[in-house]
């Protein structure tokens, strides 16, 4: 199987580069050193984790490391429902960029929540988010940076002792696919899902 991860010596070798402005040479040697095309388009392109020095997944995302970081987590949260637990960790072990990361959101997190109208599944509302999304993993601070207030579509579930895990599914496609990200929260046996776009 081909290898998924830099070897320490390949990762000594091209710690010093400069990604952007590599010379010839140094893209002869990057050419004959990484092998798997993914790794060598994500050094290209979003360069090395700070961290453990692997080509990040993304801009200002390492996979790896943030995987790490949520999983130190999952003892602090829970929806109540062991299906939905695990459909979060999974989605947060498994982003490769912040857009794919998904997080159990308490319903004191948000502010000015409105009522906009009953629709065929549920009701919606709108509301803030008060701390807002992850953007990327402040190694200095050792916290997530995140994107700060936003304005944001609550949507409250009829018989949502129902939800399922290929629901949630569901929605998670439909929201990457129109560039909106769903979250979700629960309050007294309600799941709400909420929309935000980026
Ligand atoms: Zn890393």
């Amino acid at each position: 199987m081909e290898k998924t991860y830099l070897n320490n010596d390949v990762i000594k070798q091209i710690k010093g580069f400069n990604r952007l402005k590599l010379t010839e040479k140094q893209n002869l040697l990057i050419d004959k050193l990484i092998s798997n095309e993914n790794l060598k388009t994500c050094y290209k392109m979003y360069g090395l984790c700070k961290k453990c020095h692997q080509p990040n997944t993304s801009y200002d995302w390492c996979q790896l490391c943030n995987a790490k970081y949520f999983q130190q987590d999952f003892k602090n949260w829970t929806s109540g429902n062991n299906d939905i637990d695990e459909f979060i960790r999974k989605a947060q072990l498994r982003a490769k960029i912040k857009n794919e990361v998904i997080e159990w959101i308490e319903y004191d997190k948000f502010e000015r929540v409105e009522y906009l109208a009953e629709g065929g599944f549920g009701t919606t509302f709108k509301a803030n988010w008060k701390n807002g999304y992850i953007i990327y993993r402040d190694l200095v601070r050792n916290r997530w940076e995140r994107s700060e207030s936003v304005p944001v579509a609550l949507k409250c579930l009829h018989n949502s002792q129902d939800i399922t895990v290929e629901f949630l599914r569901k929605v998670r496609n439909f929201s990457i696919f129109f560039l909106f990200f769903f979250q979700l929260f629960i309050i007294s046996n309600f799941f709400f899902l909420f929309f935000f776009s980026v």
